[in-house]
Protein backbone atom coordinates (compact mmCIF):
# COMPACT_ATOMS: atom_id res chain seq x y z
CA UNK A 1 0.00 0.00 0.00
CA UNK A 2 1.07 3.44 -0.69
CA UNK A 3 4.57 2.27 -1.91
CA UNK A 4 4.86 5.52 -3.83
CA UNK A 5 4.52 7.79 -1.56
CA UNK A 6 7.41 8.30 0.84
CA UNK A 7 6.81 6.90 4.36
CA UNK A 8 7.88 10.35 6.10
CA UNK A 9 5.36 12.23 3.81
CA UNK A 10 2.67 10.05 5.64
CA UNK A 11 4.35 11.19 9.03
CA UNK A 12 4.70 14.38 7.52
CA UNK A 13 0.88 14.53 6.90
CA UNK A 14 -0.24 12.67 10.41
CA UNK A 15 1.94 15.00 11.82
CA UNK A 16 0.11 18.34 10.23
CA UNK A 17 -3.29 17.12 10.47
CA UNK A 18 -5.91 17.25 13.51
CA UNK A 19 -8.08 14.12 13.63
CA UNK A 20 -10.49 16.03 15.60
CA UNK A 21 -10.83 18.78 13.04
CA UNK A 22 -10.93 15.93 10.11
CA UNK A 23 -13.66 13.84 11.51
CA UNK A 24 -15.66 16.77 12.38
CA UNK A 25 -16.07 18.38 8.80
CA UNK A 26 -18.79 14.80 9.01
CA UNK A 27 -19.89 14.11 12.38
CA UNK A 28 -20.38 16.40 15.11
CA UNK A 29 -17.98 15.26 17.66
CA UNK A 30 -18.51 16.38 21.65
CA UNK A 31 -16.01 16.50 24.35
CA UNK A 32 -15.97 13.85 26.45
CA UNK A 33 -13.21 14.34 29.07
CA UNK A 34 -9.53 14.01 27.02
CA UNK A 35 -11.60 12.77 24.18
CA UNK A 36 -14.48 13.61 21.55
CA UNK A 37 -17.07 11.33 20.86
CA UNK A 38 -20.08 10.89 18.22
CA UNK A 39 -22.64 8.29 17.47
CA UNK A 40 -20.46 5.56 15.44
CA UNK A 41 -20.60 6.16 11.44
CA UNK A 42 -20.00 3.08 10.51
CA UNK A 43 -22.58 1.14 13.16
CA UNK A 44 -25.88 1.90 14.23
CA UNK A 45 -26.26 2.75 17.38
CA UNK A 46 -28.17 5.34 19.91
CA UNK A 47 -25.61 5.73 22.75
CA UNK A 48 -22.71 7.14 21.47
CA UNK A 49 -19.67 4.67 21.44
CA UNK A 50 -16.99 5.90 18.29
CA UNK A 51 -14.67 7.92 20.38
CA UNK A 52 -11.70 10.30 18.87
CA UNK A 53 -8.56 10.76 20.62
CA UNK A 54 -6.57 14.30 19.77
CA UNK A 55 -3.68 13.34 21.92
CA UNK A 56 -3.42 9.68 19.93
CA UNK A 57 -4.95 11.38 16.60
CA UNK A 58 -6.28 7.79 16.89
CA UNK A 59 -10.49 6.64 16.39
CA UNK A 60 -11.86 3.63 18.10
CA UNK A 61 -15.39 2.25 18.02
CA UNK A 62 -16.16 0.50 21.52
CA UNK A 63 -19.25 -0.70 19.68
CA UNK A 64 -17.80 -2.44 16.23
CA UNK A 65 -14.26 -2.34 17.02
CA UNK A 66 -13.42 0.78 13.90
CA UNK A 67 -10.70 2.10 14.62
CA UNK A 68 -7.69 3.84 12.86
CA UNK A 69 -5.68 6.93 12.03
CA UNK A 70 -6.76 10.23 9.73
CA UNK A 71 -6.53 8.20 7.06
CA UNK A 72 -7.82 5.48 7.92
CA UNK A 73 -11.08 7.40 8.40
CA UNK A 74 -10.55 8.69 4.90
CA UNK A 75 -10.58 5.36 3.38
CA UNK A 76 -13.69 3.73 5.60
CA UNK A 77 -15.95 7.16 6.05
CA UNK A 78 -15.42 7.83 2.29
CA UNK A 79 -14.64 4.48 0.67
CA UNK A 80 -10.75 5.40 -0.50
CA UNK A 81 -8.29 4.00 -1.42
CA UNK A 82 -5.46 4.52 0.39
CA UNK A 83 -3.50 7.01 -1.87
CA UNK A 84 -6.29 8.45 -3.07
CA UNK A 85 -7.39 9.09 0.88
CA UNK A 86 -3.54 10.66 1.25
CA UNK A 87 -3.86 12.32 -1.53
CA UNK A 88 -7.52 13.77 -0.50
CA UNK A 89 -6.35 14.64 3.02
CA UNK A 90 -2.90 16.72 1.74
CA UNK A 91 -4.69 18.77 -0.41
CA UNK A 92 -6.56 19.89 2.93
CA UNK A 93 -3.89 20.33 4.72
CA UNK A 94 -2.71 22.39 1.50
CA UNK A 95 0.34 19.87 1.34
CA UNK A 96 1.66 18.08 -2.01
CA UNK A 97 2.31 14.25 -2.31
CA UNK A 98 5.51 13.95 -3.27
CA UNK A 99 6.52 10.66 -5.16
CA UNK A 100 9.72 8.85 -4.96
CA UNK A 101 11.81 9.47 -7.82
CA UNK A 102 13.55 5.60 -7.77
CA UNK A 103 12.74 3.48 -11.15
CA UNK A 104 11.38 1.02 -8.76
CA UNK A 105 8.89 3.11 -7.47
CA UNK A 106 7.51 4.58 -10.86
CA UNK A 107 6.47 1.83 -12.50
CA UNK A 108 3.84 3.80 -14.78
CA UNK A 109 6.29 4.98 -16.87
CA UNK A 110 5.19 3.79 -20.31
CA UNK A 111 3.05 0.73 -18.77
CA UNK A 112 -0.23 2.33 -18.48
CA UNK A 113 0.03 3.60 -22.20
CA UNK A 114 1.12 -0.26 -23.64
CA UNK A 115 -1.63 -1.39 -21.56
CA UNK A 116 -4.30 1.00 -23.05
CA UNK A 117 -2.59 0.76 -26.23
CA UNK A 118 -3.41 -3.00 -26.05
CA UNK A 119 -6.87 -3.15 -25.12
CA UNK A 120 -7.32 -0.53 -28.38
CA UNK A 121 -5.98 -3.27 -30.66
CA UNK A 122 -7.78 -6.11 -29.47
CA UNK A 123 -10.92 -4.14 -29.18
CA UNK A 124 -9.92 -3.01 -32.82
CA UNK A 125 -9.07 -6.82 -33.70
CA UNK A 126 -12.89 -8.09 -32.20
CA UNK A 127 -14.45 -5.15 -34.36
CA UNK A 128 -12.99 -6.86 -37.63
CA UNK A 129 -13.34 -11.07 -36.55
CA UNK A 130 -16.62 -12.21 -37.77
CA UNK A 131 -15.60 -15.57 -35.59
CA UNK A 132 -15.11 -13.30 -32.39
CA UNK A 133 -18.45 -11.37 -32.80
CA UNK A 134 -20.56 -14.77 -33.69
CA UNK A 135 -19.06 -16.31 -30.28
CA UNK A 136 -20.07 -13.29 -28.57
CA UNK A 137 -23.30 -13.26 -30.29
CA UNK A 138 -23.53 -17.19 -28.80
CA UNK A 139 -23.03 -16.88 -25.76
CA UNK A 140 -25.88 -13.57 -25.65
CA UNK A 141 -23.65 -10.85 -24.60
CA UNK A 142 -24.93 -7.37 -26.77
CA UNK A 143 -22.87 -5.77 -28.48
CA UNK A 144 -23.64 -2.24 -25.84
CA UNK A 145 -21.97 -4.49 -22.98
CA UNK A 146 -19.02 -5.80 -24.82
CA UNK A 147 -18.29 -1.88 -25.46
CA UNK A 148 -19.13 -1.26 -21.96
CA UNK A 149 -16.47 -3.69 -20.84
CA UNK A 150 -13.67 -3.19 -23.60
CA UNK A 151 -13.97 -6.38 -24.64
CA UNK A 152 -12.05 -7.20 -27.46
CA UNK A 153 -10.42 -9.86 -29.10
CA UNK A 154 -6.89 -11.67 -29.98
CA UNK A 155 -6.54 -13.17 -33.16
CA UNK A 156 -4.62 -16.35 -33.59
CA UNK A 157 -1.23 -15.76 -34.82
CA UNK A 158 2.31 -15.60 -32.61
CA UNK A 159 2.87 -12.11 -33.48
CA UNK A 160 -0.07 -9.69 -34.01
CA UNK A 161 0.70 -7.34 -30.91
CA UNK A 162 4.13 -7.45 -31.37
CA UNK A 163 3.56 -6.68 -34.98
CA UNK A 164 1.43 -3.86 -34.00
CA UNK A 165 4.23 -2.53 -32.30
CA UNK A 166 6.89 -2.45 -34.27
CA UNK A 167 8.49 -5.67 -33.89
CA UNK A 168 8.69 -9.62 -33.87
CA UNK A 169 10.23 -11.94 -31.91
CA UNK A 170 13.34 -13.29 -33.56
CA UNK A 171 14.40 -9.71 -34.60
CA UNK A 172 12.90 -7.07 -32.77
CA UNK A 173 13.38 -4.48 -34.95
CA UNK A 174 11.94 -1.43 -35.04
CA UNK A 175 11.40 -0.51 -31.61
CA UNK A 176 13.29 -2.56 -28.99
CA UNK A 177 11.84 -0.16 -25.98
CA UNK A 178 8.67 -0.91 -27.17
CA UNK A 179 8.74 -4.71 -27.12
CA UNK A 180 10.37 -4.74 -23.48
CA UNK A 181 7.61 -2.55 -22.25
CA UNK A 182 5.48 -5.43 -23.79
CA UNK A 183 7.30 -7.93 -21.85
CA UNK A 184 7.29 -6.15 -18.49
CA UNK A 185 3.46 -5.17 -18.93
CA UNK A 186 3.14 -9.14 -19.25
CA UNK A 187 1.80 -9.52 -22.59
CA UNK A 188 4.37 -11.71 -24.41
CA UNK A 189 5.78 -15.04 -23.13
CA UNK A 190 9.24 -16.77 -23.78
CA UNK A 191 10.03 -18.93 -26.20
CA UNK A 192 13.22 -20.41 -27.47
CA UNK A 193 13.33 -18.93 -30.40
CA UNK A 194 12.29 -15.64 -28.71
CA UNK A 195 8.92 -13.85 -27.56
CA UNK A 196 5.36 -14.36 -28.68
CA UNK A 197 2.05 -12.79 -27.86
CA UNK A 198 1.06 -14.27 -24.68
CA UNK A 199 -2.98 -13.93 -25.93
CA UNK A 200 -3.80 -16.21 -28.93
CA UNK A 201 -6.98 -16.53 -30.59
CA UNK A 202 -9.07 -15.50 -27.25
CA UNK A 203 -11.59 -12.93 -26.24
CA UNK A 204 -10.18 -10.36 -24.36
CA UNK A 205 -11.73 -8.70 -21.07
CA UNK A 206 -9.28 -5.76 -20.14
CA UNK A 207 -8.80 -5.64 -16.15
CA UNK A 208 -9.08 -2.10 -15.04
CA UNK A 209 -8.08 -0.41 -11.91
CA UNK A 210 -9.68 1.42 -9.77
CA UNK A 211 -8.97 4.73 -11.49
CA UNK A 212 -10.03 2.66 -14.74
CA UNK A 213 -6.43 2.08 -16.31
CA UNK A 214 -6.05 -0.88 -17.82
CA UNK A 215 -3.49 -2.93 -16.09
CA UNK A 216 -4.29 -6.41 -16.99
CA UNK A 217 -6.28 -8.92 -19.21
CA UNK A 218 -8.02 -12.17 -19.00
CA UNK A 219 -8.83 -13.69 -22.20
CA UNK A 220 -11.42 -16.77 -22.88
CA UNK A 221 -9.80 -19.02 -25.11
CA UNK A 222 -11.88 -19.77 -28.25
CA UNK A 223 -10.27 -23.32 -29.10
CA UNK A 224 -9.56 -25.93 -26.75
CA UNK A 225 -5.52 -25.01 -26.96
CA UNK A 226 -4.11 -23.76 -23.72
CA UNK A 227 -6.33 -23.17 -20.46
CA UNK A 228 -10.19 -21.71 -21.06
CA UNK A 229 -8.69 -18.88 -19.32
CA UNK A 230 -5.73 -17.32 -19.15
CA UNK A 231 -4.71 -14.01 -17.03
CA UNK A 232 -2.09 -11.42 -17.24
CA UNK A 233 0.72 -12.47 -15.12
CA UNK A 234 1.80 -10.42 -11.85
CA UNK A 235 3.43 -7.36 -13.12
CA UNK A 236 4.52 -4.19 -11.53
CA UNK A 237 0.85 -2.83 -12.03
CA UNK A 238 -1.33 -5.84 -12.12
CA UNK A 239 -1.18 -7.66 -8.50
CA UNK A 240 -4.19 -10.56 -8.83
CA UNK A 241 -4.93 -11.21 -5.06
CA UNK A 242 -5.56 -6.76 -4.94
CA UNK A 243 -7.90 -6.53 -7.68
CA UNK A 244 -11.25 -7.55 -8.88
CA UNK A 245 -12.96 -7.73 -11.94
CA UNK A 246 -15.13 -4.98 -12.56
CA UNK A 247 -15.07 -3.31 -9.56
CA UNK A 248 -14.25 0.41 -11.30
CA UNK A 249 -17.21 -0.04 -13.45
CA UNK A 250 -19.60 -0.84 -10.23
CA UNK A 251 -18.47 1.69 -8.17
CA UNK A 252 -18.64 3.80 -11.55
CA UNK A 253 -20.92 6.89 -10.65
CA UNK A 254 -21.59 5.65 -7.07
CA UNK A 255 -18.97 5.83 -4.42
CA UNK A 256 -20.81 3.39 -1.92
CA UNK A 257 -23.27 0.67 -3.21
CA UNK A 258 -25.59 -1.43 -1.06
CA UNK A 259 -24.87 -4.49 -2.08
CA UNK A 260 -22.07 -6.11 -4.74
CA UNK A 261 -22.30 -9.60 -6.05
CA UNK A 262 -19.04 -11.83 -6.52
CA UNK A 263 -18.94 -14.21 -8.98
CA UNK A 264 -16.18 -16.43 -10.64
CA UNK A 265 -15.91 -15.61 -14.43
CA UNK A 266 -15.44 -12.27 -16.28
CA UNK A 267 -18.24 -13.99 -18.51
CA UNK A 268 -20.87 -14.13 -15.79
CA UNK A 269 -20.10 -10.09 -14.35
CA UNK A 270 -20.63 -9.25 -17.74
CA UNK A 271 -23.90 -10.92 -18.48
CA UNK A 272 -25.18 -10.16 -15.05
CA UNK A 273 -24.49 -6.28 -16.19
CA UNK A 274 -26.20 -7.13 -19.39
CA UNK A 275 -29.76 -8.29 -17.34
CA UNK A 276 -29.24 -4.96 -14.85
CA UNK A 277 -27.15 -6.01 -12.07
CA UNK A 278 -24.26 -3.58 -12.42
CA UNK A 279 -22.68 -4.73 -9.22
CA UNK A 280 -20.83 -7.46 -9.65
CA UNK A 281 -17.42 -7.91 -9.47
CA UNK A 282 -15.09 -11.29 -10.38
CA UNK A 283 -11.96 -12.33 -8.58
CA UNK A 284 -9.26 -12.90 -10.99
CA UNK A 285 -8.44 -16.96 -10.54
CA UNK A 286 -7.08 -17.02 -7.12
CA UNK A 287 -9.14 -17.35 -3.57
CA UNK A 288 -10.65 -14.58 -2.37
CA UNK A 289 -7.80 -13.02 -0.42
CA UNK A 290 -7.85 -10.50 2.52
CA UNK A 291 -6.96 -7.34 0.81
CA UNK A 292 -9.95 -8.35 -1.42
CA UNK A 293 -12.41 -8.57 1.00
CA UNK A 294 -11.76 -5.21 2.56
CA UNK A 295 -11.72 -3.75 -1.08
CA UNK A 296 -15.53 -5.20 -1.68
CA UNK A 297 -16.97 -4.02 2.31
CA UNK A 298 -15.01 -0.68 1.03
CA UNK A 299 -17.12 -0.43 -1.89
CA UNK A 300 -20.92 -1.90 -0.58
CA UNK A 301 -21.89 -2.51 2.84
CA UNK A 302 -23.55 -5.93 1.99
CA UNK A 303 -21.03 -8.65 -0.15
CA UNK A 304 -22.95 -11.96 -1.71
CA UNK A 305 -20.27 -14.34 -2.58
CA UNK A 306 -22.19 -16.47 -5.07
CA UNK A 307 -20.92 -19.92 -6.48
CA UNK A 308 -21.11 -22.89 -7.99
CA UNK A 309 -22.56 -25.57 -5.55
CA UNK A 310 -20.09 -27.89 -6.36
CA UNK A 311 -17.49 -29.16 -4.02
CA UNK A 312 -14.65 -26.58 -5.85
CA UNK A 313 -17.29 -23.83 -5.44
CA UNK A 314 -18.23 -24.75 -1.32
CA UNK A 315 -14.35 -24.85 -1.16
CA UNK A 316 -14.11 -21.44 -2.82
CA UNK A 317 -16.41 -20.05 -0.56
CA UNK A 318 -15.18 -21.37 2.60
CA UNK A 319 -11.80 -19.58 1.88
CA UNK A 320 -13.93 -15.99 0.89
CA UNK A 321 -15.44 -16.38 4.54
CA UNK A 322 -12.31 -16.97 5.65
CA UNK A 323 -11.07 -14.02 4.31
CA UNK A 324 -14.32 -12.15 5.64
CA UNK A 325 -14.08 -13.45 9.10
CA UNK A 326 -11.62 -10.53 10.66
CA UNK A 327 -13.34 -7.86 8.52
CA UNK A 328 -17.15 -7.93 9.77
CA UNK A 329 -17.83 -5.59 11.65
CA UNK A 330 -21.42 -3.80 12.26
CA UNK A 331 -22.83 -2.53 9.58
CA UNK A 332 -20.92 -5.34 7.25
CA UNK A 333 -22.56 -8.67 5.96
CA UNK A 334 -21.77 -10.84 4.03
CA UNK A 335 -23.82 -13.60 2.67
CA UNK A 336 -23.49 -17.16 0.37
CA UNK A 337 -25.45 -17.86 -2.79
CA UNK A 338 -24.71 -21.50 -3.91
CA UNK A 339 -26.06 -22.67 -7.84
CA UNK A 340 -27.27 -25.83 -8.61
CA UNK A 341 -24.67 -28.42 -10.13
CA UNK A 342 -23.67 -27.39 -13.52
CA UNK A 343 -25.42 -23.48 -13.46
CA UNK A 344 -22.84 -20.26 -13.01
CA UNK A 345 -24.75 -17.14 -12.96
CA UNK A 346 -24.32 -16.59 -16.94
CA UNK A 347 -26.24 -19.51 -17.80
CA UNK A 348 -28.63 -18.77 -14.76
CA UNK A 349 -29.76 -15.37 -15.42
CA UNK A 350 -30.19 -16.57 -19.30
CA UNK A 351 -32.07 -19.23 -18.58
CA UNK A 352 -34.16 -18.42 -15.72
CA UNK A 353 -34.14 -14.57 -16.80
CA UNK A 354 -33.38 -11.35 -13.98
CA UNK A 355 -36.31 -11.92 -11.52
CA UNK A 356 -35.41 -15.99 -10.76
CA UNK A 357 -31.77 -14.77 -9.61
CA UNK A 358 -33.05 -11.73 -7.69
CA UNK A 359 -35.15 -13.91 -5.48
CA UNK A 360 -31.78 -15.49 -5.36
CA UNK A 361 -30.07 -13.30 -4.48
CA UNK A 362 -32.59 -12.34 -1.85
CA UNK A 363 -32.72 -15.71 -0.28
CA UNK A 364 -28.25 -16.35 0.27
CA UNK A 365 -27.68 -17.94 3.16
CA UNK A 366 -26.09 -15.57 5.79
CA UNK A 367 -22.45 -16.17 6.68
CA UNK A 368 -23.18 -17.51 10.27
CA UNK A 369 -25.93 -20.18 8.45
CA UNK A 370 -22.92 -21.04 6.14
CA UNK A 371 -20.17 -21.15 9.02
CA UNK A 372 -21.73 -23.32 11.59
CA UNK A 373 -23.52 -25.90 8.79
CA UNK A 374 -20.22 -26.31 7.81
CA UNK A 375 -18.78 -27.05 10.61
CA UNK A 376 -21.57 -28.72 12.31
CA UNK A 377 -21.89 -31.13 9.09
CA UNK A 378 -18.62 -31.97 9.56
CA UNK A 379 -19.17 -33.54 13.00
CA UNK A 380 -21.84 -35.98 15.38
CA UNK A 381 -23.59 -33.46 17.13
CA UNK A 382 -25.29 -35.84 19.60
CA UNK A 383 -22.38 -36.67 20.75
CA UNK A 384 -20.11 -35.05 23.50
CA UNK A 385 -17.15 -36.16 21.59
CA UNK A 386 -18.75 -34.38 18.76
CA UNK A 387 -19.58 -31.39 20.12
CA UNK A 388 -15.78 -30.89 21.39
CA UNK A 389 -14.66 -31.34 18.30
CA UNK A 390 -16.73 -28.54 16.75
CA UNK A 391 -15.89 -26.40 19.98
CA UNK A 392 -12.07 -27.14 18.54
CA UNK A 393 -13.07 -26.23 15.21
CA UNK A 394 -15.26 -23.52 15.11
CA UNK A 395 -13.49 -21.10 18.36
CA UNK A 396 -10.68 -20.30 16.66
CA UNK A 397 -12.60 -18.91 13.74
CA UNK A 398 -14.86 -17.48 15.54
CA UNK A 399 -12.14 -15.37 17.30
CA UNK A 400 -11.32 -13.65 14.62
CA UNK A 401 -14.37 -11.50 14.49
CA UNK A 402 -13.63 -8.68 15.79
CA UNK A 403 -15.77 -7.80 19.22
CA UNK A 404 -18.85 -6.15 18.70
CA UNK A 405 -22.50 -7.60 18.86
CA UNK A 406 -21.99 -9.85 15.87
CA UNK A 407 -18.76 -11.56 17.36
CA UNK A 408 -21.07 -12.01 20.37
CA UNK A 409 -23.51 -13.24 19.03
CA UNK A 410 -21.91 -16.06 17.24
CA UNK A 411 -19.86 -17.12 20.06
CA UNK A 412 -23.92 -17.28 21.46
CA UNK A 413 -24.50 -19.73 18.88
CA UNK A 414 -21.04 -21.50 19.27
CA UNK A 415 -22.40 -22.17 22.95
CA UNK A 416 -25.77 -22.96 22.11
CA UNK A 417 -24.33 -25.65 19.74
CA UNK A 418 -22.15 -27.03 22.06
CA UNK A 419 -24.55 -27.15 25.34
CA UNK A 420 -21.64 -26.11 26.75
CA UNK A 421 -20.78 -22.49 28.39
CA UNK A 422 -16.95 -21.85 26.74
CA UNK A 423 -14.52 -19.03 28.75
CA UNK A 424 -13.18 -16.83 25.68
CA UNK A 425 -9.89 -15.35 26.03
CA UNK A 426 -12.42 -12.05 25.93
CA UNK A 427 -15.11 -13.04 28.18
CA UNK A 428 -12.14 -14.32 30.96
CA UNK A 429 -11.08 -10.81 30.58
CA UNK A 430 -14.27 -9.44 31.95
CA UNK A 431 -14.13 -11.26 34.71
CA UNK A 432 -14.30 -10.07 38.14
CA UNK A 433 -15.80 -6.46 36.70
CA UNK A 434 -18.95 -8.55 35.64
CA UNK A 435 -20.22 -9.36 32.06
CA UNK A 436 -18.94 -6.61 29.79
CA UNK A 437 -22.07 -5.29 28.26
CA UNK A 438 -23.28 -6.49 25.32
CA UNK A 439 -21.80 -5.38 21.67
CA UNK A 440 -18.86 -3.93 23.74
CA UNK A 441 -15.86 -5.60 23.52
CA UNK A 442 -14.87 -6.72 26.95
CA UNK A 443 -11.26 -5.20 28.07
CA UNK A 444 -8.21 -7.62 28.19
CA UNK A 445 -7.34 -8.84 30.77
CA UNK A 446 -4.94 -5.82 32.47
CA UNK A 447 -1.47 -8.01 32.62
CA UNK A 448 1.51 -5.64 33.72
CA UNK A 449 2.90 -6.53 29.94
CA UNK A 450 -0.21 -5.22 28.49
CA UNK A 451 -0.18 -2.77 30.65
CA UNK A 452 3.12 -1.01 29.64
CA UNK A 453 2.65 -1.84 26.28
CA UNK A 454 -0.25 0.22 26.27
CA UNK A 455 1.26 3.11 27.41
CA UNK A 456 4.11 3.05 25.48
CA UNK A 457 1.63 2.88 22.26
CA UNK A 458 -0.57 6.04 23.80
CA UNK A 459 2.52 7.85 25.14
CA UNK A 460 6.11 7.07 22.95
CA UNK A 461 7.58 9.67 25.80
CA UNK A 462 7.17 6.78 28.63
CA UNK A 463 10.24 4.60 27.17
CA UNK A 464 12.40 7.21 28.75
CA UNK A 465 11.07 6.05 32.17
CA UNK A 466 11.75 2.62 31.21
CA UNK A 467 14.98 1.96 32.98
CA UNK A 468 17.58 -0.97 32.47
CA UNK A 469 16.37 -3.14 30.30
CA UNK A 470 19.91 -5.50 31.03
CA UNK A 471 17.14 -6.86 33.71
CA UNK A 472 15.18 -8.37 31.83
CA UNK A 473 18.42 -10.46 30.30
CA UNK A 474 17.37 -14.31 29.80
CA UNK A 475 13.37 -13.41 30.36
CA UNK A 476 10.91 -14.89 28.09
CA UNK A 477 7.66 -13.38 29.53
CA UNK A 478 5.33 -13.49 26.87
CA UNK A 479 5.72 -10.05 25.16
CA UNK A 480 8.80 -9.21 26.17
CA UNK A 481 10.28 -8.93 22.67
CA UNK A 482 7.73 -6.54 21.57
CA UNK A 483 8.06 -4.69 24.85
CA UNK A 484 12.10 -4.26 24.10
CA UNK A 485 11.37 -3.42 20.65
CA UNK A 486 8.34 -0.83 21.35
CA UNK A 487 11.23 0.65 24.04
CA UNK A 488 13.56 0.82 21.69
CA UNK A 489 11.46 2.77 19.19
CA UNK A 490 9.56 5.00 21.51
CA UNK A 491 13.13 5.88 22.70
CA UNK A 492 14.07 7.15 19.31
CA UNK A 493 10.69 8.69 18.36
CA UNK A 494 9.38 9.99 21.65
CA UNK A 495 7.48 12.63 20.06
CA UNK A 496 5.13 10.21 17.97
CA UNK A 497 1.79 10.00 18.26
CA UNK A 498 -0.05 6.71 18.36
CA UNK A 499 -1.29 7.13 14.90
CA UNK A 500 1.93 7.55 13.59
CA UNK A 501 3.58 4.47 15.88
CA UNK A 502 1.33 2.81 14.05
CA UNK A 503 1.63 3.55 10.71
CA UNK A 504 5.60 2.98 11.05
CA UNK A 505 4.50 -0.22 12.21
CA UNK A 506 2.09 -1.05 9.61
CA UNK A 507 3.53 -4.53 8.94
CA UNK A 508 4.37 -5.43 12.13
CA UNK A 509 2.93 -8.58 13.36
CA UNK A 510 2.75 -7.17 16.66
CA UNK A 511 0.50 -4.58 14.98
CA UNK A 512 -3.19 -6.01 15.46
CA UNK A 513 -2.10 -6.33 19.23
CA UNK A 514 -1.02 -2.76 19.71
CA UNK A 515 -3.99 -1.01 18.07
CA UNK A 516 -6.05 -2.59 20.86
CA UNK A 517 -3.79 -1.90 23.40
CA UNK A 518 -4.13 1.88 22.27
CA UNK A 519 -8.03 2.12 22.59
CA UNK A 520 -6.96 1.02 26.11
CA UNK A 521 -8.42 3.94 28.50
CA UNK A 522 -6.54 5.05 31.70
CA UNK A 523 -8.67 6.77 33.30
CA UNK A 524 -6.44 8.37 35.74
CA UNK A 525 -5.07 12.28 35.73
CA UNK A 526 -2.61 12.52 33.03
CA UNK A 527 0.23 13.60 35.21
CA UNK A 528 -0.50 9.64 37.20
CA UNK A 529 0.33 7.74 33.38
CA UNK A 530 3.92 7.91 34.23
CA UNK A 531 3.61 6.72 37.51
CA UNK A 532 1.04 3.59 36.53
CA UNK A 533 3.33 2.83 33.22
CA UNK A 534 6.48 2.72 36.04
CA UNK A 535 4.45 0.30 38.20
CA UNK A 536 3.51 -2.01 34.76
CA UNK A 537 7.31 -1.89 34.46
CA UNK A 538 7.71 -3.38 38.25
CA UNK A 539 5.04 -5.64 38.00
CA UNK A 540 6.87 -6.87 34.29
CA UNK A 541 9.97 -7.24 36.63
CA UNK A 542 8.05 -8.66 39.58
CA UNK A 543 6.79 -11.97 37.20
CA UNK A 544 10.16 -12.54 35.63
CA UNK A 545 11.81 -12.74 39.33
CA UNK A 546 8.97 -14.66 40.60
CA UNK A 547 9.21 -16.90 37.84
CA UNK A 548 13.34 -17.39 38.12
CA UNK A 549 12.64 -17.96 41.76
CA UNK A 550 9.81 -20.91 40.70
CA UNK A 551 12.27 -22.32 38.36
CA UNK A 552 15.14 -22.71 40.82
CA UNK A 553 15.53 -26.10 42.14
CA UNK A 554 14.79 -27.68 46.04
CA UNK A 555 17.01 -25.48 48.05
CA UNK A 556 18.27 -29.10 49.68
CA UNK A 557 19.96 -29.27 46.17
CA UNK A 558 21.97 -25.95 45.92
CA UNK A 559 25.34 -25.15 46.42
CA UNK A 560 26.29 -22.29 48.37
CA UNK A 561 26.63 -19.93 45.46
CA UNK A 562 23.20 -20.87 44.12
CA UNK A 563 21.82 -20.36 47.37
CA UNK A 564 23.23 -17.04 47.70
CA UNK A 565 21.70 -15.93 44.39
CA UNK A 566 18.10 -17.79 45.65
CA UNK A 567 18.33 -15.26 48.58
CA UNK A 568 19.10 -12.46 46.38
CA UNK A 569 16.29 -12.71 44.02
CA UNK A 570 14.14 -13.68 47.11
CA UNK A 571 15.32 -9.71 48.34
CA UNK A 572 14.60 -8.76 45.22
CA UNK A 573 11.15 -9.86 44.88
CA UNK A 574 10.62 -8.49 48.35
CA UNK A 575 11.58 -5.03 47.06
CA UNK A 576 9.78 -5.33 44.25
CA UNK A 577 6.54 -5.88 45.87
CA UNK A 578 7.32 -2.83 48.71
CA UNK A 579 7.91 -0.63 45.62
CA UNK A 580 4.22 -1.53 44.53
CA UNK A 581 2.69 -1.54 47.45
CA UNK A 582 4.76 2.06 48.53
CA UNK A 583 3.42 3.42 45.31
CA UNK A 584 -0.31 2.57 46.01
CA UNK A 585 -0.36 4.20 49.22
CA UNK A 586 0.89 7.17 47.60
CA UNK A 587 -1.50 7.28 44.98
CA UNK A 588 -4.22 6.98 47.45
CA UNK A 589 -2.78 9.52 49.82
CA UNK A 590 -2.83 12.28 46.88
CA UNK A 591 -5.78 11.14 45.22
ZN1 LIG B 1 -18.96 1.53 15.52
Amino acid sequence: MGGLIPESFIQELLGRLDIVEVIERHLPLKRAGREYQACCPFHDEKTPSFTVSPQKQFYHCFGCGAHGSVIGFAMNYEGLEFVDAVEDLARHAGLTVPREATRKAQPSAGLYEVMEAAACFYQDQLKTSQEAIDYLKKRGLSGEIAKEFGIGFAPSGWDNLMKHFGGDGKRPGGDEKKLSLLQRAGLLSEGKSGSYDKFRHRIMFPIHDRRGRVIGFGGRALDDDGPKYLNSPETELFHKGRELYGLYLARKGQAKLQQIIVVEGYMDVAALAQFGFHNCVATLGTATTGDQAELLFRAASEVVYCFDGDEAGRKAAWRALEATLPRLREGRQAKFLFLPDGEDPDTMVRSQGAGVFAALLDAAQPLSEFFFDHFTAAVDMASIDGRAKLVEMARPQVEMIPGGVFHDMMFSRLEALAQHRLLTSRSRAAGGSGKAPIGRKPAQYRTPMRTALAHLVQNPSLAALAGDMNRFSGCDLPGIEIYRELVDFCAKHPNMTTAQLLEFWHEHPARPHLITLASWQFPGEEKLLAQEFRDAVTGIELQWTELQIAHTPKIVDLGPDEKAALLQLQQHRQALIEALQGDKTQTGVSG
